[in-house]
């Protein structure tokens, strides 16, 4: 048996990990390389480390876009086995890449428009709405815990990672040539005490384990200020009639911030006021989100036999319809925008900053991570003047940063959930989703409670396990 690891190496994106059992192929994640333009293009589109039509079935660890957006060019490609997921997953998966399809397709007609006033040859998309549709009959889902069998002698099983709805820890146990081998994979790993998710769950013992390594050498700021914090962002808002801009990733970010405000409005720690979600995919996320009670930590059934929808409360509107979006603009504060990207990259949210943020009335709240040279970035570092569209803008608005939302673990819990596992057994760990700095600190820690194999393989590396 040999893993070979195709795409998170030393980096934190494009999830990719080849498993080849007794001729048999698998990928766990098929993730899109998000980076620059031309450079993510090439490593998106061609598969160099195997051929798609020699893949058995793809095992998804849930629906963040580095984890399952290139499923759609391993489809194009001649890949037809299932995918399998959890049933939560598999939903989200269907408005996640019917999405990513549509960002594909706008970003090469960007590009096209120059090419073509150039003269120069114009591009495909690396895949279609039609490509992502392709996709939906694979998606094949299981629930949390049940034993699959995928090949003769392999089963798989999902535990919840904690991470978002649906997110799994893989457990693969693989009969091979009269041996018995656990295999475990993290997916992204969540975090204890994130609103609306059940913790990270134990998974068995394991021979081998792929955890990622996201902040494996930094530290998150404490879950448990975070509504104590919104409500003093809310109130400061009624007393100055502000408009409260977030920019805030559509899938969990979203849902979590709009169960924080329903919970601070009914315990009356700020009074009511107008908040509005505005983006398709975020009200499409919101949908798969209210289908899967069967996600949802004790606090949040327990939220809903007293209040039905922690996603739906008075006074709260989602918005899809682009005049709609427009309108918010006549609007006066206090009130609450949540719109996407929450890089504050493209968007909707663009026009909400450029609109708000030259007043010094208004608050812009960053909620997730941003990466470098995003305006999402800049806004954390509090950059006195950005450029939104092209154009300059003074930054007057109130710029508030709270880092305790993150949905990956931390140094502390990652540790934690590793030292669960039997020393002995373990024969190695293989460290990716992370930056190679982050990566060698999550290591030394690791070998500092007992484990004495951890691999951090580049990309292309083979293991013989
Ligand atoms: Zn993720
Ligand atoms: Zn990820």
């Amino acid at each position: 048996m040999q893993i070979q690891f195709v795409g998170a190496d030393r980096t934190v994106t494009g999830s990719m990990h080849h498993l080849i059992i007794d001729g048999k192929n698998f990928l766990l994640d098929c993730g899109l390389y998000q980076g620059k333009r031309k450079e993510a293009f090439d490593i998106n589109k061609n598969f160099d480390l195997f051929k798609p039509k020699d893949i058995d079935a793809v095992i998804l660890s849930h629906a963040h876009i580095d984890h399952l957006g290139n499923i759609p060019t391993l489809v194009k490609n001649g890949f037809e086995g299932p995918v399998y997921c959890t049933n939560a997953t598999k939903d989200l998966a269907a408005v996640m890449l019917k999405d990513s399809a549509h960002i594909q397709e706008k970003d090469v007609e960007f590009v096209n428009k120059k090419r073509k006033k150039q003269g120069k040859n114009l591009f495909e998309p690396l895949y279609t709405t039609s490509d992502a549709d392709n996709v939906l009959p694979l998606l094949t889902g299981k629930n949390y815990n049940e034993e699959c069998e995928i090949d003769s002698g392999i089963t798989v099983r999902f535990y919840d990672a904690g991470h978002i709805l649906g997110s799994a820890i893989t457990l693969f146990t693989i009969k091979e040539n009269g041996r018995l081998i656990n295999l475990g994979f993290s997916g992204d790993l969540g975090r204890p005490n994130l609103p609306i998710l059940k913790d990270p769950e134990k998974i068995p013992d394991v021979d081998f384990f792929i955890c990622e390594s996201t902040y494996g050498g930094r530290f998150h700021d404490n879950i448990e200020g975070t509504n104590a914090k919104l409500a003093e962002v809310i109130n400061r808002a009624i007393s100055r009639k502000s408009k409260i801009i977030i920019p805030a990733f559509s899938l969990e970010r979203t849902q979590e911030l709009v169960y924080a405000f329903h919970k601070i409005f009914e315990s009356s720690k700020a009074q009511r006021i107008p908040i509005y979600v505005d983006s398709p995919l975020s009200t499409n996320a919101t949908k798969v989100f209210r289908e899967h009670p069967e996600c949802f930590d004790e606090d949040t059934i327990q939220f809903m036999k007293k209040y039905e929808d922690p996603f739906g409360f008075n006074k709260l509107t989602y918005i899809t319809d682009v005049e709609d979006s427009k309108r918010l603009n006549d609007l006066e504060g206090p009130m609450v925008i949540m719109s996407a990207s929450g890089m504050a990259e493209t968007g909707r949210i663009l026009h909400h900053l450029a609109n708000n943020i030259e007043n010094e009335k208004n608050i812009i709240l960053m909620v997730g991570y941003c990466a470098e040279n995003t305006l999402g970035r800049k806004l954390i570092e509090k950059e006195k003047v950005v450029k939104i569209f092209g154009e300059e803008y003074q930054v007057r608005a109130e710029v508030v940063v709270m880092n305790s939302l993150s949905a990956h673990a931390d140094s502390n819990e990652l540790t934690n959930y590793c030292s669960g596992f039997d020393r002995n057994k373990m024969k190695n760990i293989f460290l990716v989703h992370g930056d190679y700095d982050q990566q060698q600190k999550f290591s030394e820690r690791l070998k500092s409670i007992g484990f004495e194999k951890i691999s951090i393989p580049a990309r292309g590396d083979v293991f013989q396990i």
